[in-house]
């Protein structure tokens, strides 16, 4: 860790790449559980969908990005074997079993109200104490907000989709 870094960070150091590990795996679980749904979603709406899908799976990698690089900054080790991923990630892999597209929007859903509550948490931990994860942690809390919103939109109008076909067929 540099000297500085080492200053400023008033707080328990390796509780906080702990929890930095296990966001770095959620963020990986997160990507994957994007990248692959996108591909194997069936239903209404899908062209429009999965593009966002894809999107939103490679913000998630950008996080990764984010949160190793301050990791390292920080003198911890990332988590070096992808088998460590489901047992550190705290915010559940979801097998995308069910394509139809309200399923994978569902389990997208659940992946990011948890992936807020995660930032929440190390914005709480580091708030006056690390400045420099705690501005990492509302980058991303804010990205995480955002595909919450996105999916419940498209929840939504499938919502409205399927009710307004119910209304035809009487
Ligand atoms: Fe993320
Ligand atoms: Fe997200
Ligand atoms: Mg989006």
């Amino acid at each position: 860790m540099g000297k500085k870094a080492i200053e400023i960070s008033n707080l328990d150091v390796d509780k906080l790449i702990q929890m930095l590990n296990e966001a770095l795996a959620e963020e990986w679980l997160a990507y994957y559980q994007y990248w692959v749904g996108a591909r194997v979603m069936e239903g209404p709406m899908r062209s429009e969908v999965e593009p966002e899908l894809l999107l939103h799976a490679n913000e998630e990698l950008a996080h990764a990005e984010l949160i190793i690089n301050r990791i390292l900054q920080l003198g911890g080790t990332p988590i070096l074997n992808p088998a460590k991923w489901t047992e550190y990630a705290k915010c559940p892999y979801a097998e995308p079993v069910d394509p139809y597209i309200e399923e994978i929007l569902k389990q997208n859903l659940d992946g990011e109200r948890c992936a807020i509550q995660r930032y929440e948490e190390i914005a709480d931990y580091t708030n006056g104490k690390d400045h420099a994860t705690y501005q990492m942690a509302i980058t991303i809390l804010n990205d995480e907000l955002e595909h919450e919103h996105d999916i419940e939109d498209f929840l939504t109008d499938i919502n409205r989709l399927k009710e307004d076909i119910k209304k035809f067929r009487l």
